[in-house]
């Protein structure tokens, strides 16, 4: 047996049917860092490779007493947020978390799937906004979710550095913003920005259409800041994790949809 107590990661996010993304998605990613998974599930999704037919959004006592029953016992590194929902699942999450304090917290802004579901009713941006941003020791929007949060258009990478500020302003502690979505048939180039100034991660562009990549990178790095990574570190992993795993990726449904490999 190896030491008792090890820290472990708890993911605050939708649960995906189709094992692709989401809480199955973060779980899977916590395991391949070794690193103990605890899970509150915030909504259900009925998914497959092509889309999402349902969503469920349990009452938020009952995620309380999920989140709760993590804290009372486990030694809590990071907690991830993902798919939250609605506001008022999102002003429960803000609740705990002021009143657990855990060392760090990723969030990602889950709103849209690639397929085109909605996962964030619009009303729910404000909260997100105010809220959990201010919570974030990092945020990592896709371009998409950036645009919505501070209601301007991203179009190159300039305007990127400048989303990047933006949002630091609106109280996160850092943004991992990831410029897949650019119209760019170069390099994917993900800027990680705080006080310190902006990095960029650079990977080359994979032709596939992948499911589940935002929520295994906001989960890997929260794994690598579990495991003690500084920031810069945490993140230039998480993406080099995500890459492989979108290289070694396999498409379990009937679509041409790719699931990452965790394996
Ligand atoms: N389903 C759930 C529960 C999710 O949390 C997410 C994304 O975070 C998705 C689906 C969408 O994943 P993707 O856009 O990678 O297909």
């Amino acid at each position: 047996m190896n030491s008792p107590h090890p820290v472990s990661a708890l993911t605050i996010a939708g649960s995906d049917s189709g094992g692709g993304a989401g809480i199955q998605a973060d779980l899977k990613t916590f395991a391949a860092h070794r690193v103990h998974g605890l899970s509150a599930i915030a909504a259900l999704t009925a998914q497959h490779t092509r889309g999402v037919t349902a969503v469920e959004v349990p009452p938020v006592e009952f995620l309380h007493a999920q989140v709760d029953a993590c804290f009372a016992d486990f030694d809590i590194g990071a907690v991830k947020l993902g798919m939250l929902a609605t506001a008022d699942v999102i002003h429960a999450v803000a609740d705990a978390l002021e009143r657990h304090r855990p060392p760090h917290v990723v969030l990602d802004p889950v709103m849209v799937a690639t397929s085109g579901a909605k996962l964030l009713r619009p009303d729910a941006l404000d909260a997100l906004r105010n809220r959990l941003l201010p919570l974030a020791t990092l945020v990592t929007p896709n371009l998409p979710e950036a645009e919505l949060l501070l209601g301007w258009e991203i179009a190159n990478h300039d305007a990127m550095r400048r989303a990047c500020e933006a949002l630091l302003q609106r109280g996160a502690r850092a943004v991992l913003l990831k410029g897949g979505h650019l119209a760019d048939s170069g390099d994917v180039v993900d800027l990680l920005a705080h006080g310190a100034g902006i990095v960029e991660f650079r990977h080359a562009r994979l032709q596939l259409e992948a499911h589940g990549t935002g929520c295994t990178l906001a989960s890997a790095v929260a794994a690598n800041l579990c495991r003690g990574l500084a920031l810069d570190d945490a993140c230039r992993a998480a993406g080099d994790y995500v890459n492989a795993a979108l290289r070694g990726g396999y498409r379990p449904g009937r679509s041409d949809v790719v699931v990452l490999d965790h394996f």
